[in-house]
């Protein structure tokens, strides 16, 4: 039996991120009215009164959670409280209030980082809690745990439809290109621009590009979570992902074609790899009905169309760190070592 979205009054929490700005771009295409917030300025998701009293007041019959605190490893590693606190709060304090206002449907977004370090691979729904986690981003890993632990047990104790989607390595429209707190592709992207406008001959990558990862184009994620709103209701979360993955070597390659950088791209194998290895087993979601449509090629195409077109107005996330507010604007920096080896372990 399948959800209708139809007149329905939908929250995506986490709405100007890169997913929930995503998860919006998709619902307008349904016949749902959607919820627009100021964003933390009007409601901050840690405090559980600013989120019980926005709820109680605008009474969404579905909500996606998409907020939280994201980042790559180096921040993971830096300020593993933050991660866990803001996560574990924002997640409580949205689920909970869910539950006591009445919300019919929930989906709760985690990341592929919630398995176990040495998981196998492409990594199943079930290798969750089989073994130690990466410890650089576990903060952010046993929060995303609770959030999926939350939503099984509101289900349980309370009958509540809520579910929960772990997805792959994102990247498109809204993305963060901080050098400090970007992911992979932000990364990559960025730094192969820059080097193409200051003509440079080489653009060097950490490590040996050897290892394997997995992209998803993240409006491909929004179609897969309106198709898990409408098809999907059990406490199991459900992976998604591109379904297939490719060496850094292929994907700095592809990054290098579609930006036209024309130096060569050298490879600093002093550094570390990371996991050799990091790919979802996505077979759950295809047999709900679901797979990728955007190619790679395109994906990043639309993507670097939109860099462009956000030139000189891209996201500052790294908000109240000191450390990580030092750069005012992304792309004027001139580090020229963006963090390919902390982007190898990036959470997904
Ligand atoms: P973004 O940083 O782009 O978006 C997160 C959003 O949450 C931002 O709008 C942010 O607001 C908001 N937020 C964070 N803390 C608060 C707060 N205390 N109060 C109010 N709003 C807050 O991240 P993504 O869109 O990339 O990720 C969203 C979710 O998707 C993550 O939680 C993660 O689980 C999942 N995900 C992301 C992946 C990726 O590759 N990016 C991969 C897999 C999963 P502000 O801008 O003010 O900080």
């Amino acid at each position: 039996m399948s959800f209708d979205l139809t007149d329905r009054l939908i929250w995506v929490a986490g709405q100007h991120g890169m997913v929930g700005g995503a998860m919006m771009r998709r619902l307008e295409r349904e016949r749902c009215a959607l919820l627009r917030d100021g964003g933390r300025a009007r409601v901050d998701l840690r405090r559980q009164s600013e989120v019980e009293d926005w709820m109680a007041s605008h009474r969404p019959q579905v909500v996606v959670l998409a907020a939280g605190r994201v980042g790559g490893l180096c921040a993971n590693d830096t300020f593993p409280a933050d991660f866990l606190y803001d996560n574990l709060l924002i997640e409580a304090n949205i689920i909970h209030a869910a539950y006591r206002t009445g919300v019919e449907k929930l989906l709760f977004l985690g990341s592929s980082c919630i398995y176990p370090r040495e998981a196998p691979q492409p990594i199943p729904e079930e290798a969750l809690l089989t073994g130690p986690l990466e410890p650089t981003n576990e903060g952010y890993a046993v929060a995303k745990i609770a959030g999926i632990k939350l939503c099984q047990a509101y289900r349980r104790q309370h009958g509540c439809d809520f579910i929960s989607a772990m997805p792959t390595n994102l990247y498109g429209p809204g993305d963060n290109f901080h050098p400090e707190t970007s992911h992979v592709p932000a990364a990559l992207l960025r730094k192969f621009h820059e080097a193409k406008i200051a003509a440079s001959r080489e653009v060097v990558v950490w490590g040996s590009g050897t290892p394997r990862r997995e992209f998803l184009y993240v409006d491909d994620l929004a179609d897969a979570g309106v198709h898990l709103l409408r098809h999907y209701s059990d406490g199991l979360h459900v992976n998604v992902g591109a379904g297939y993955d490719i060496t850094i070597a292929e994907f700095a390659e592809h990054i290098k074609r579609c930006v036209g950088f024309e130096g060569r791209i050298v490879y600093d194998r002093s550094r570390p790899d990371g996991t050799p290895r990091k790919l979802l087993d996505t077979r759950r979601m295809q047999a709900l009905g679901w797979s990728a449509v955007r190619p790679l090629q395109k994906g990043l195409r639309l993507y670097y169309d939109w860099f462009l077109s956000s030139h000189g107005k891209l996201r500052e996330t790294a908000s109240e760190h000191p450390a990580l507010s030092r750069l005012t604007s992304p792309l004027l920096c001139d580090d020229t070592s963006l963090q390919t080896t902390y982007d190898l372990e990036r959470q997904a």
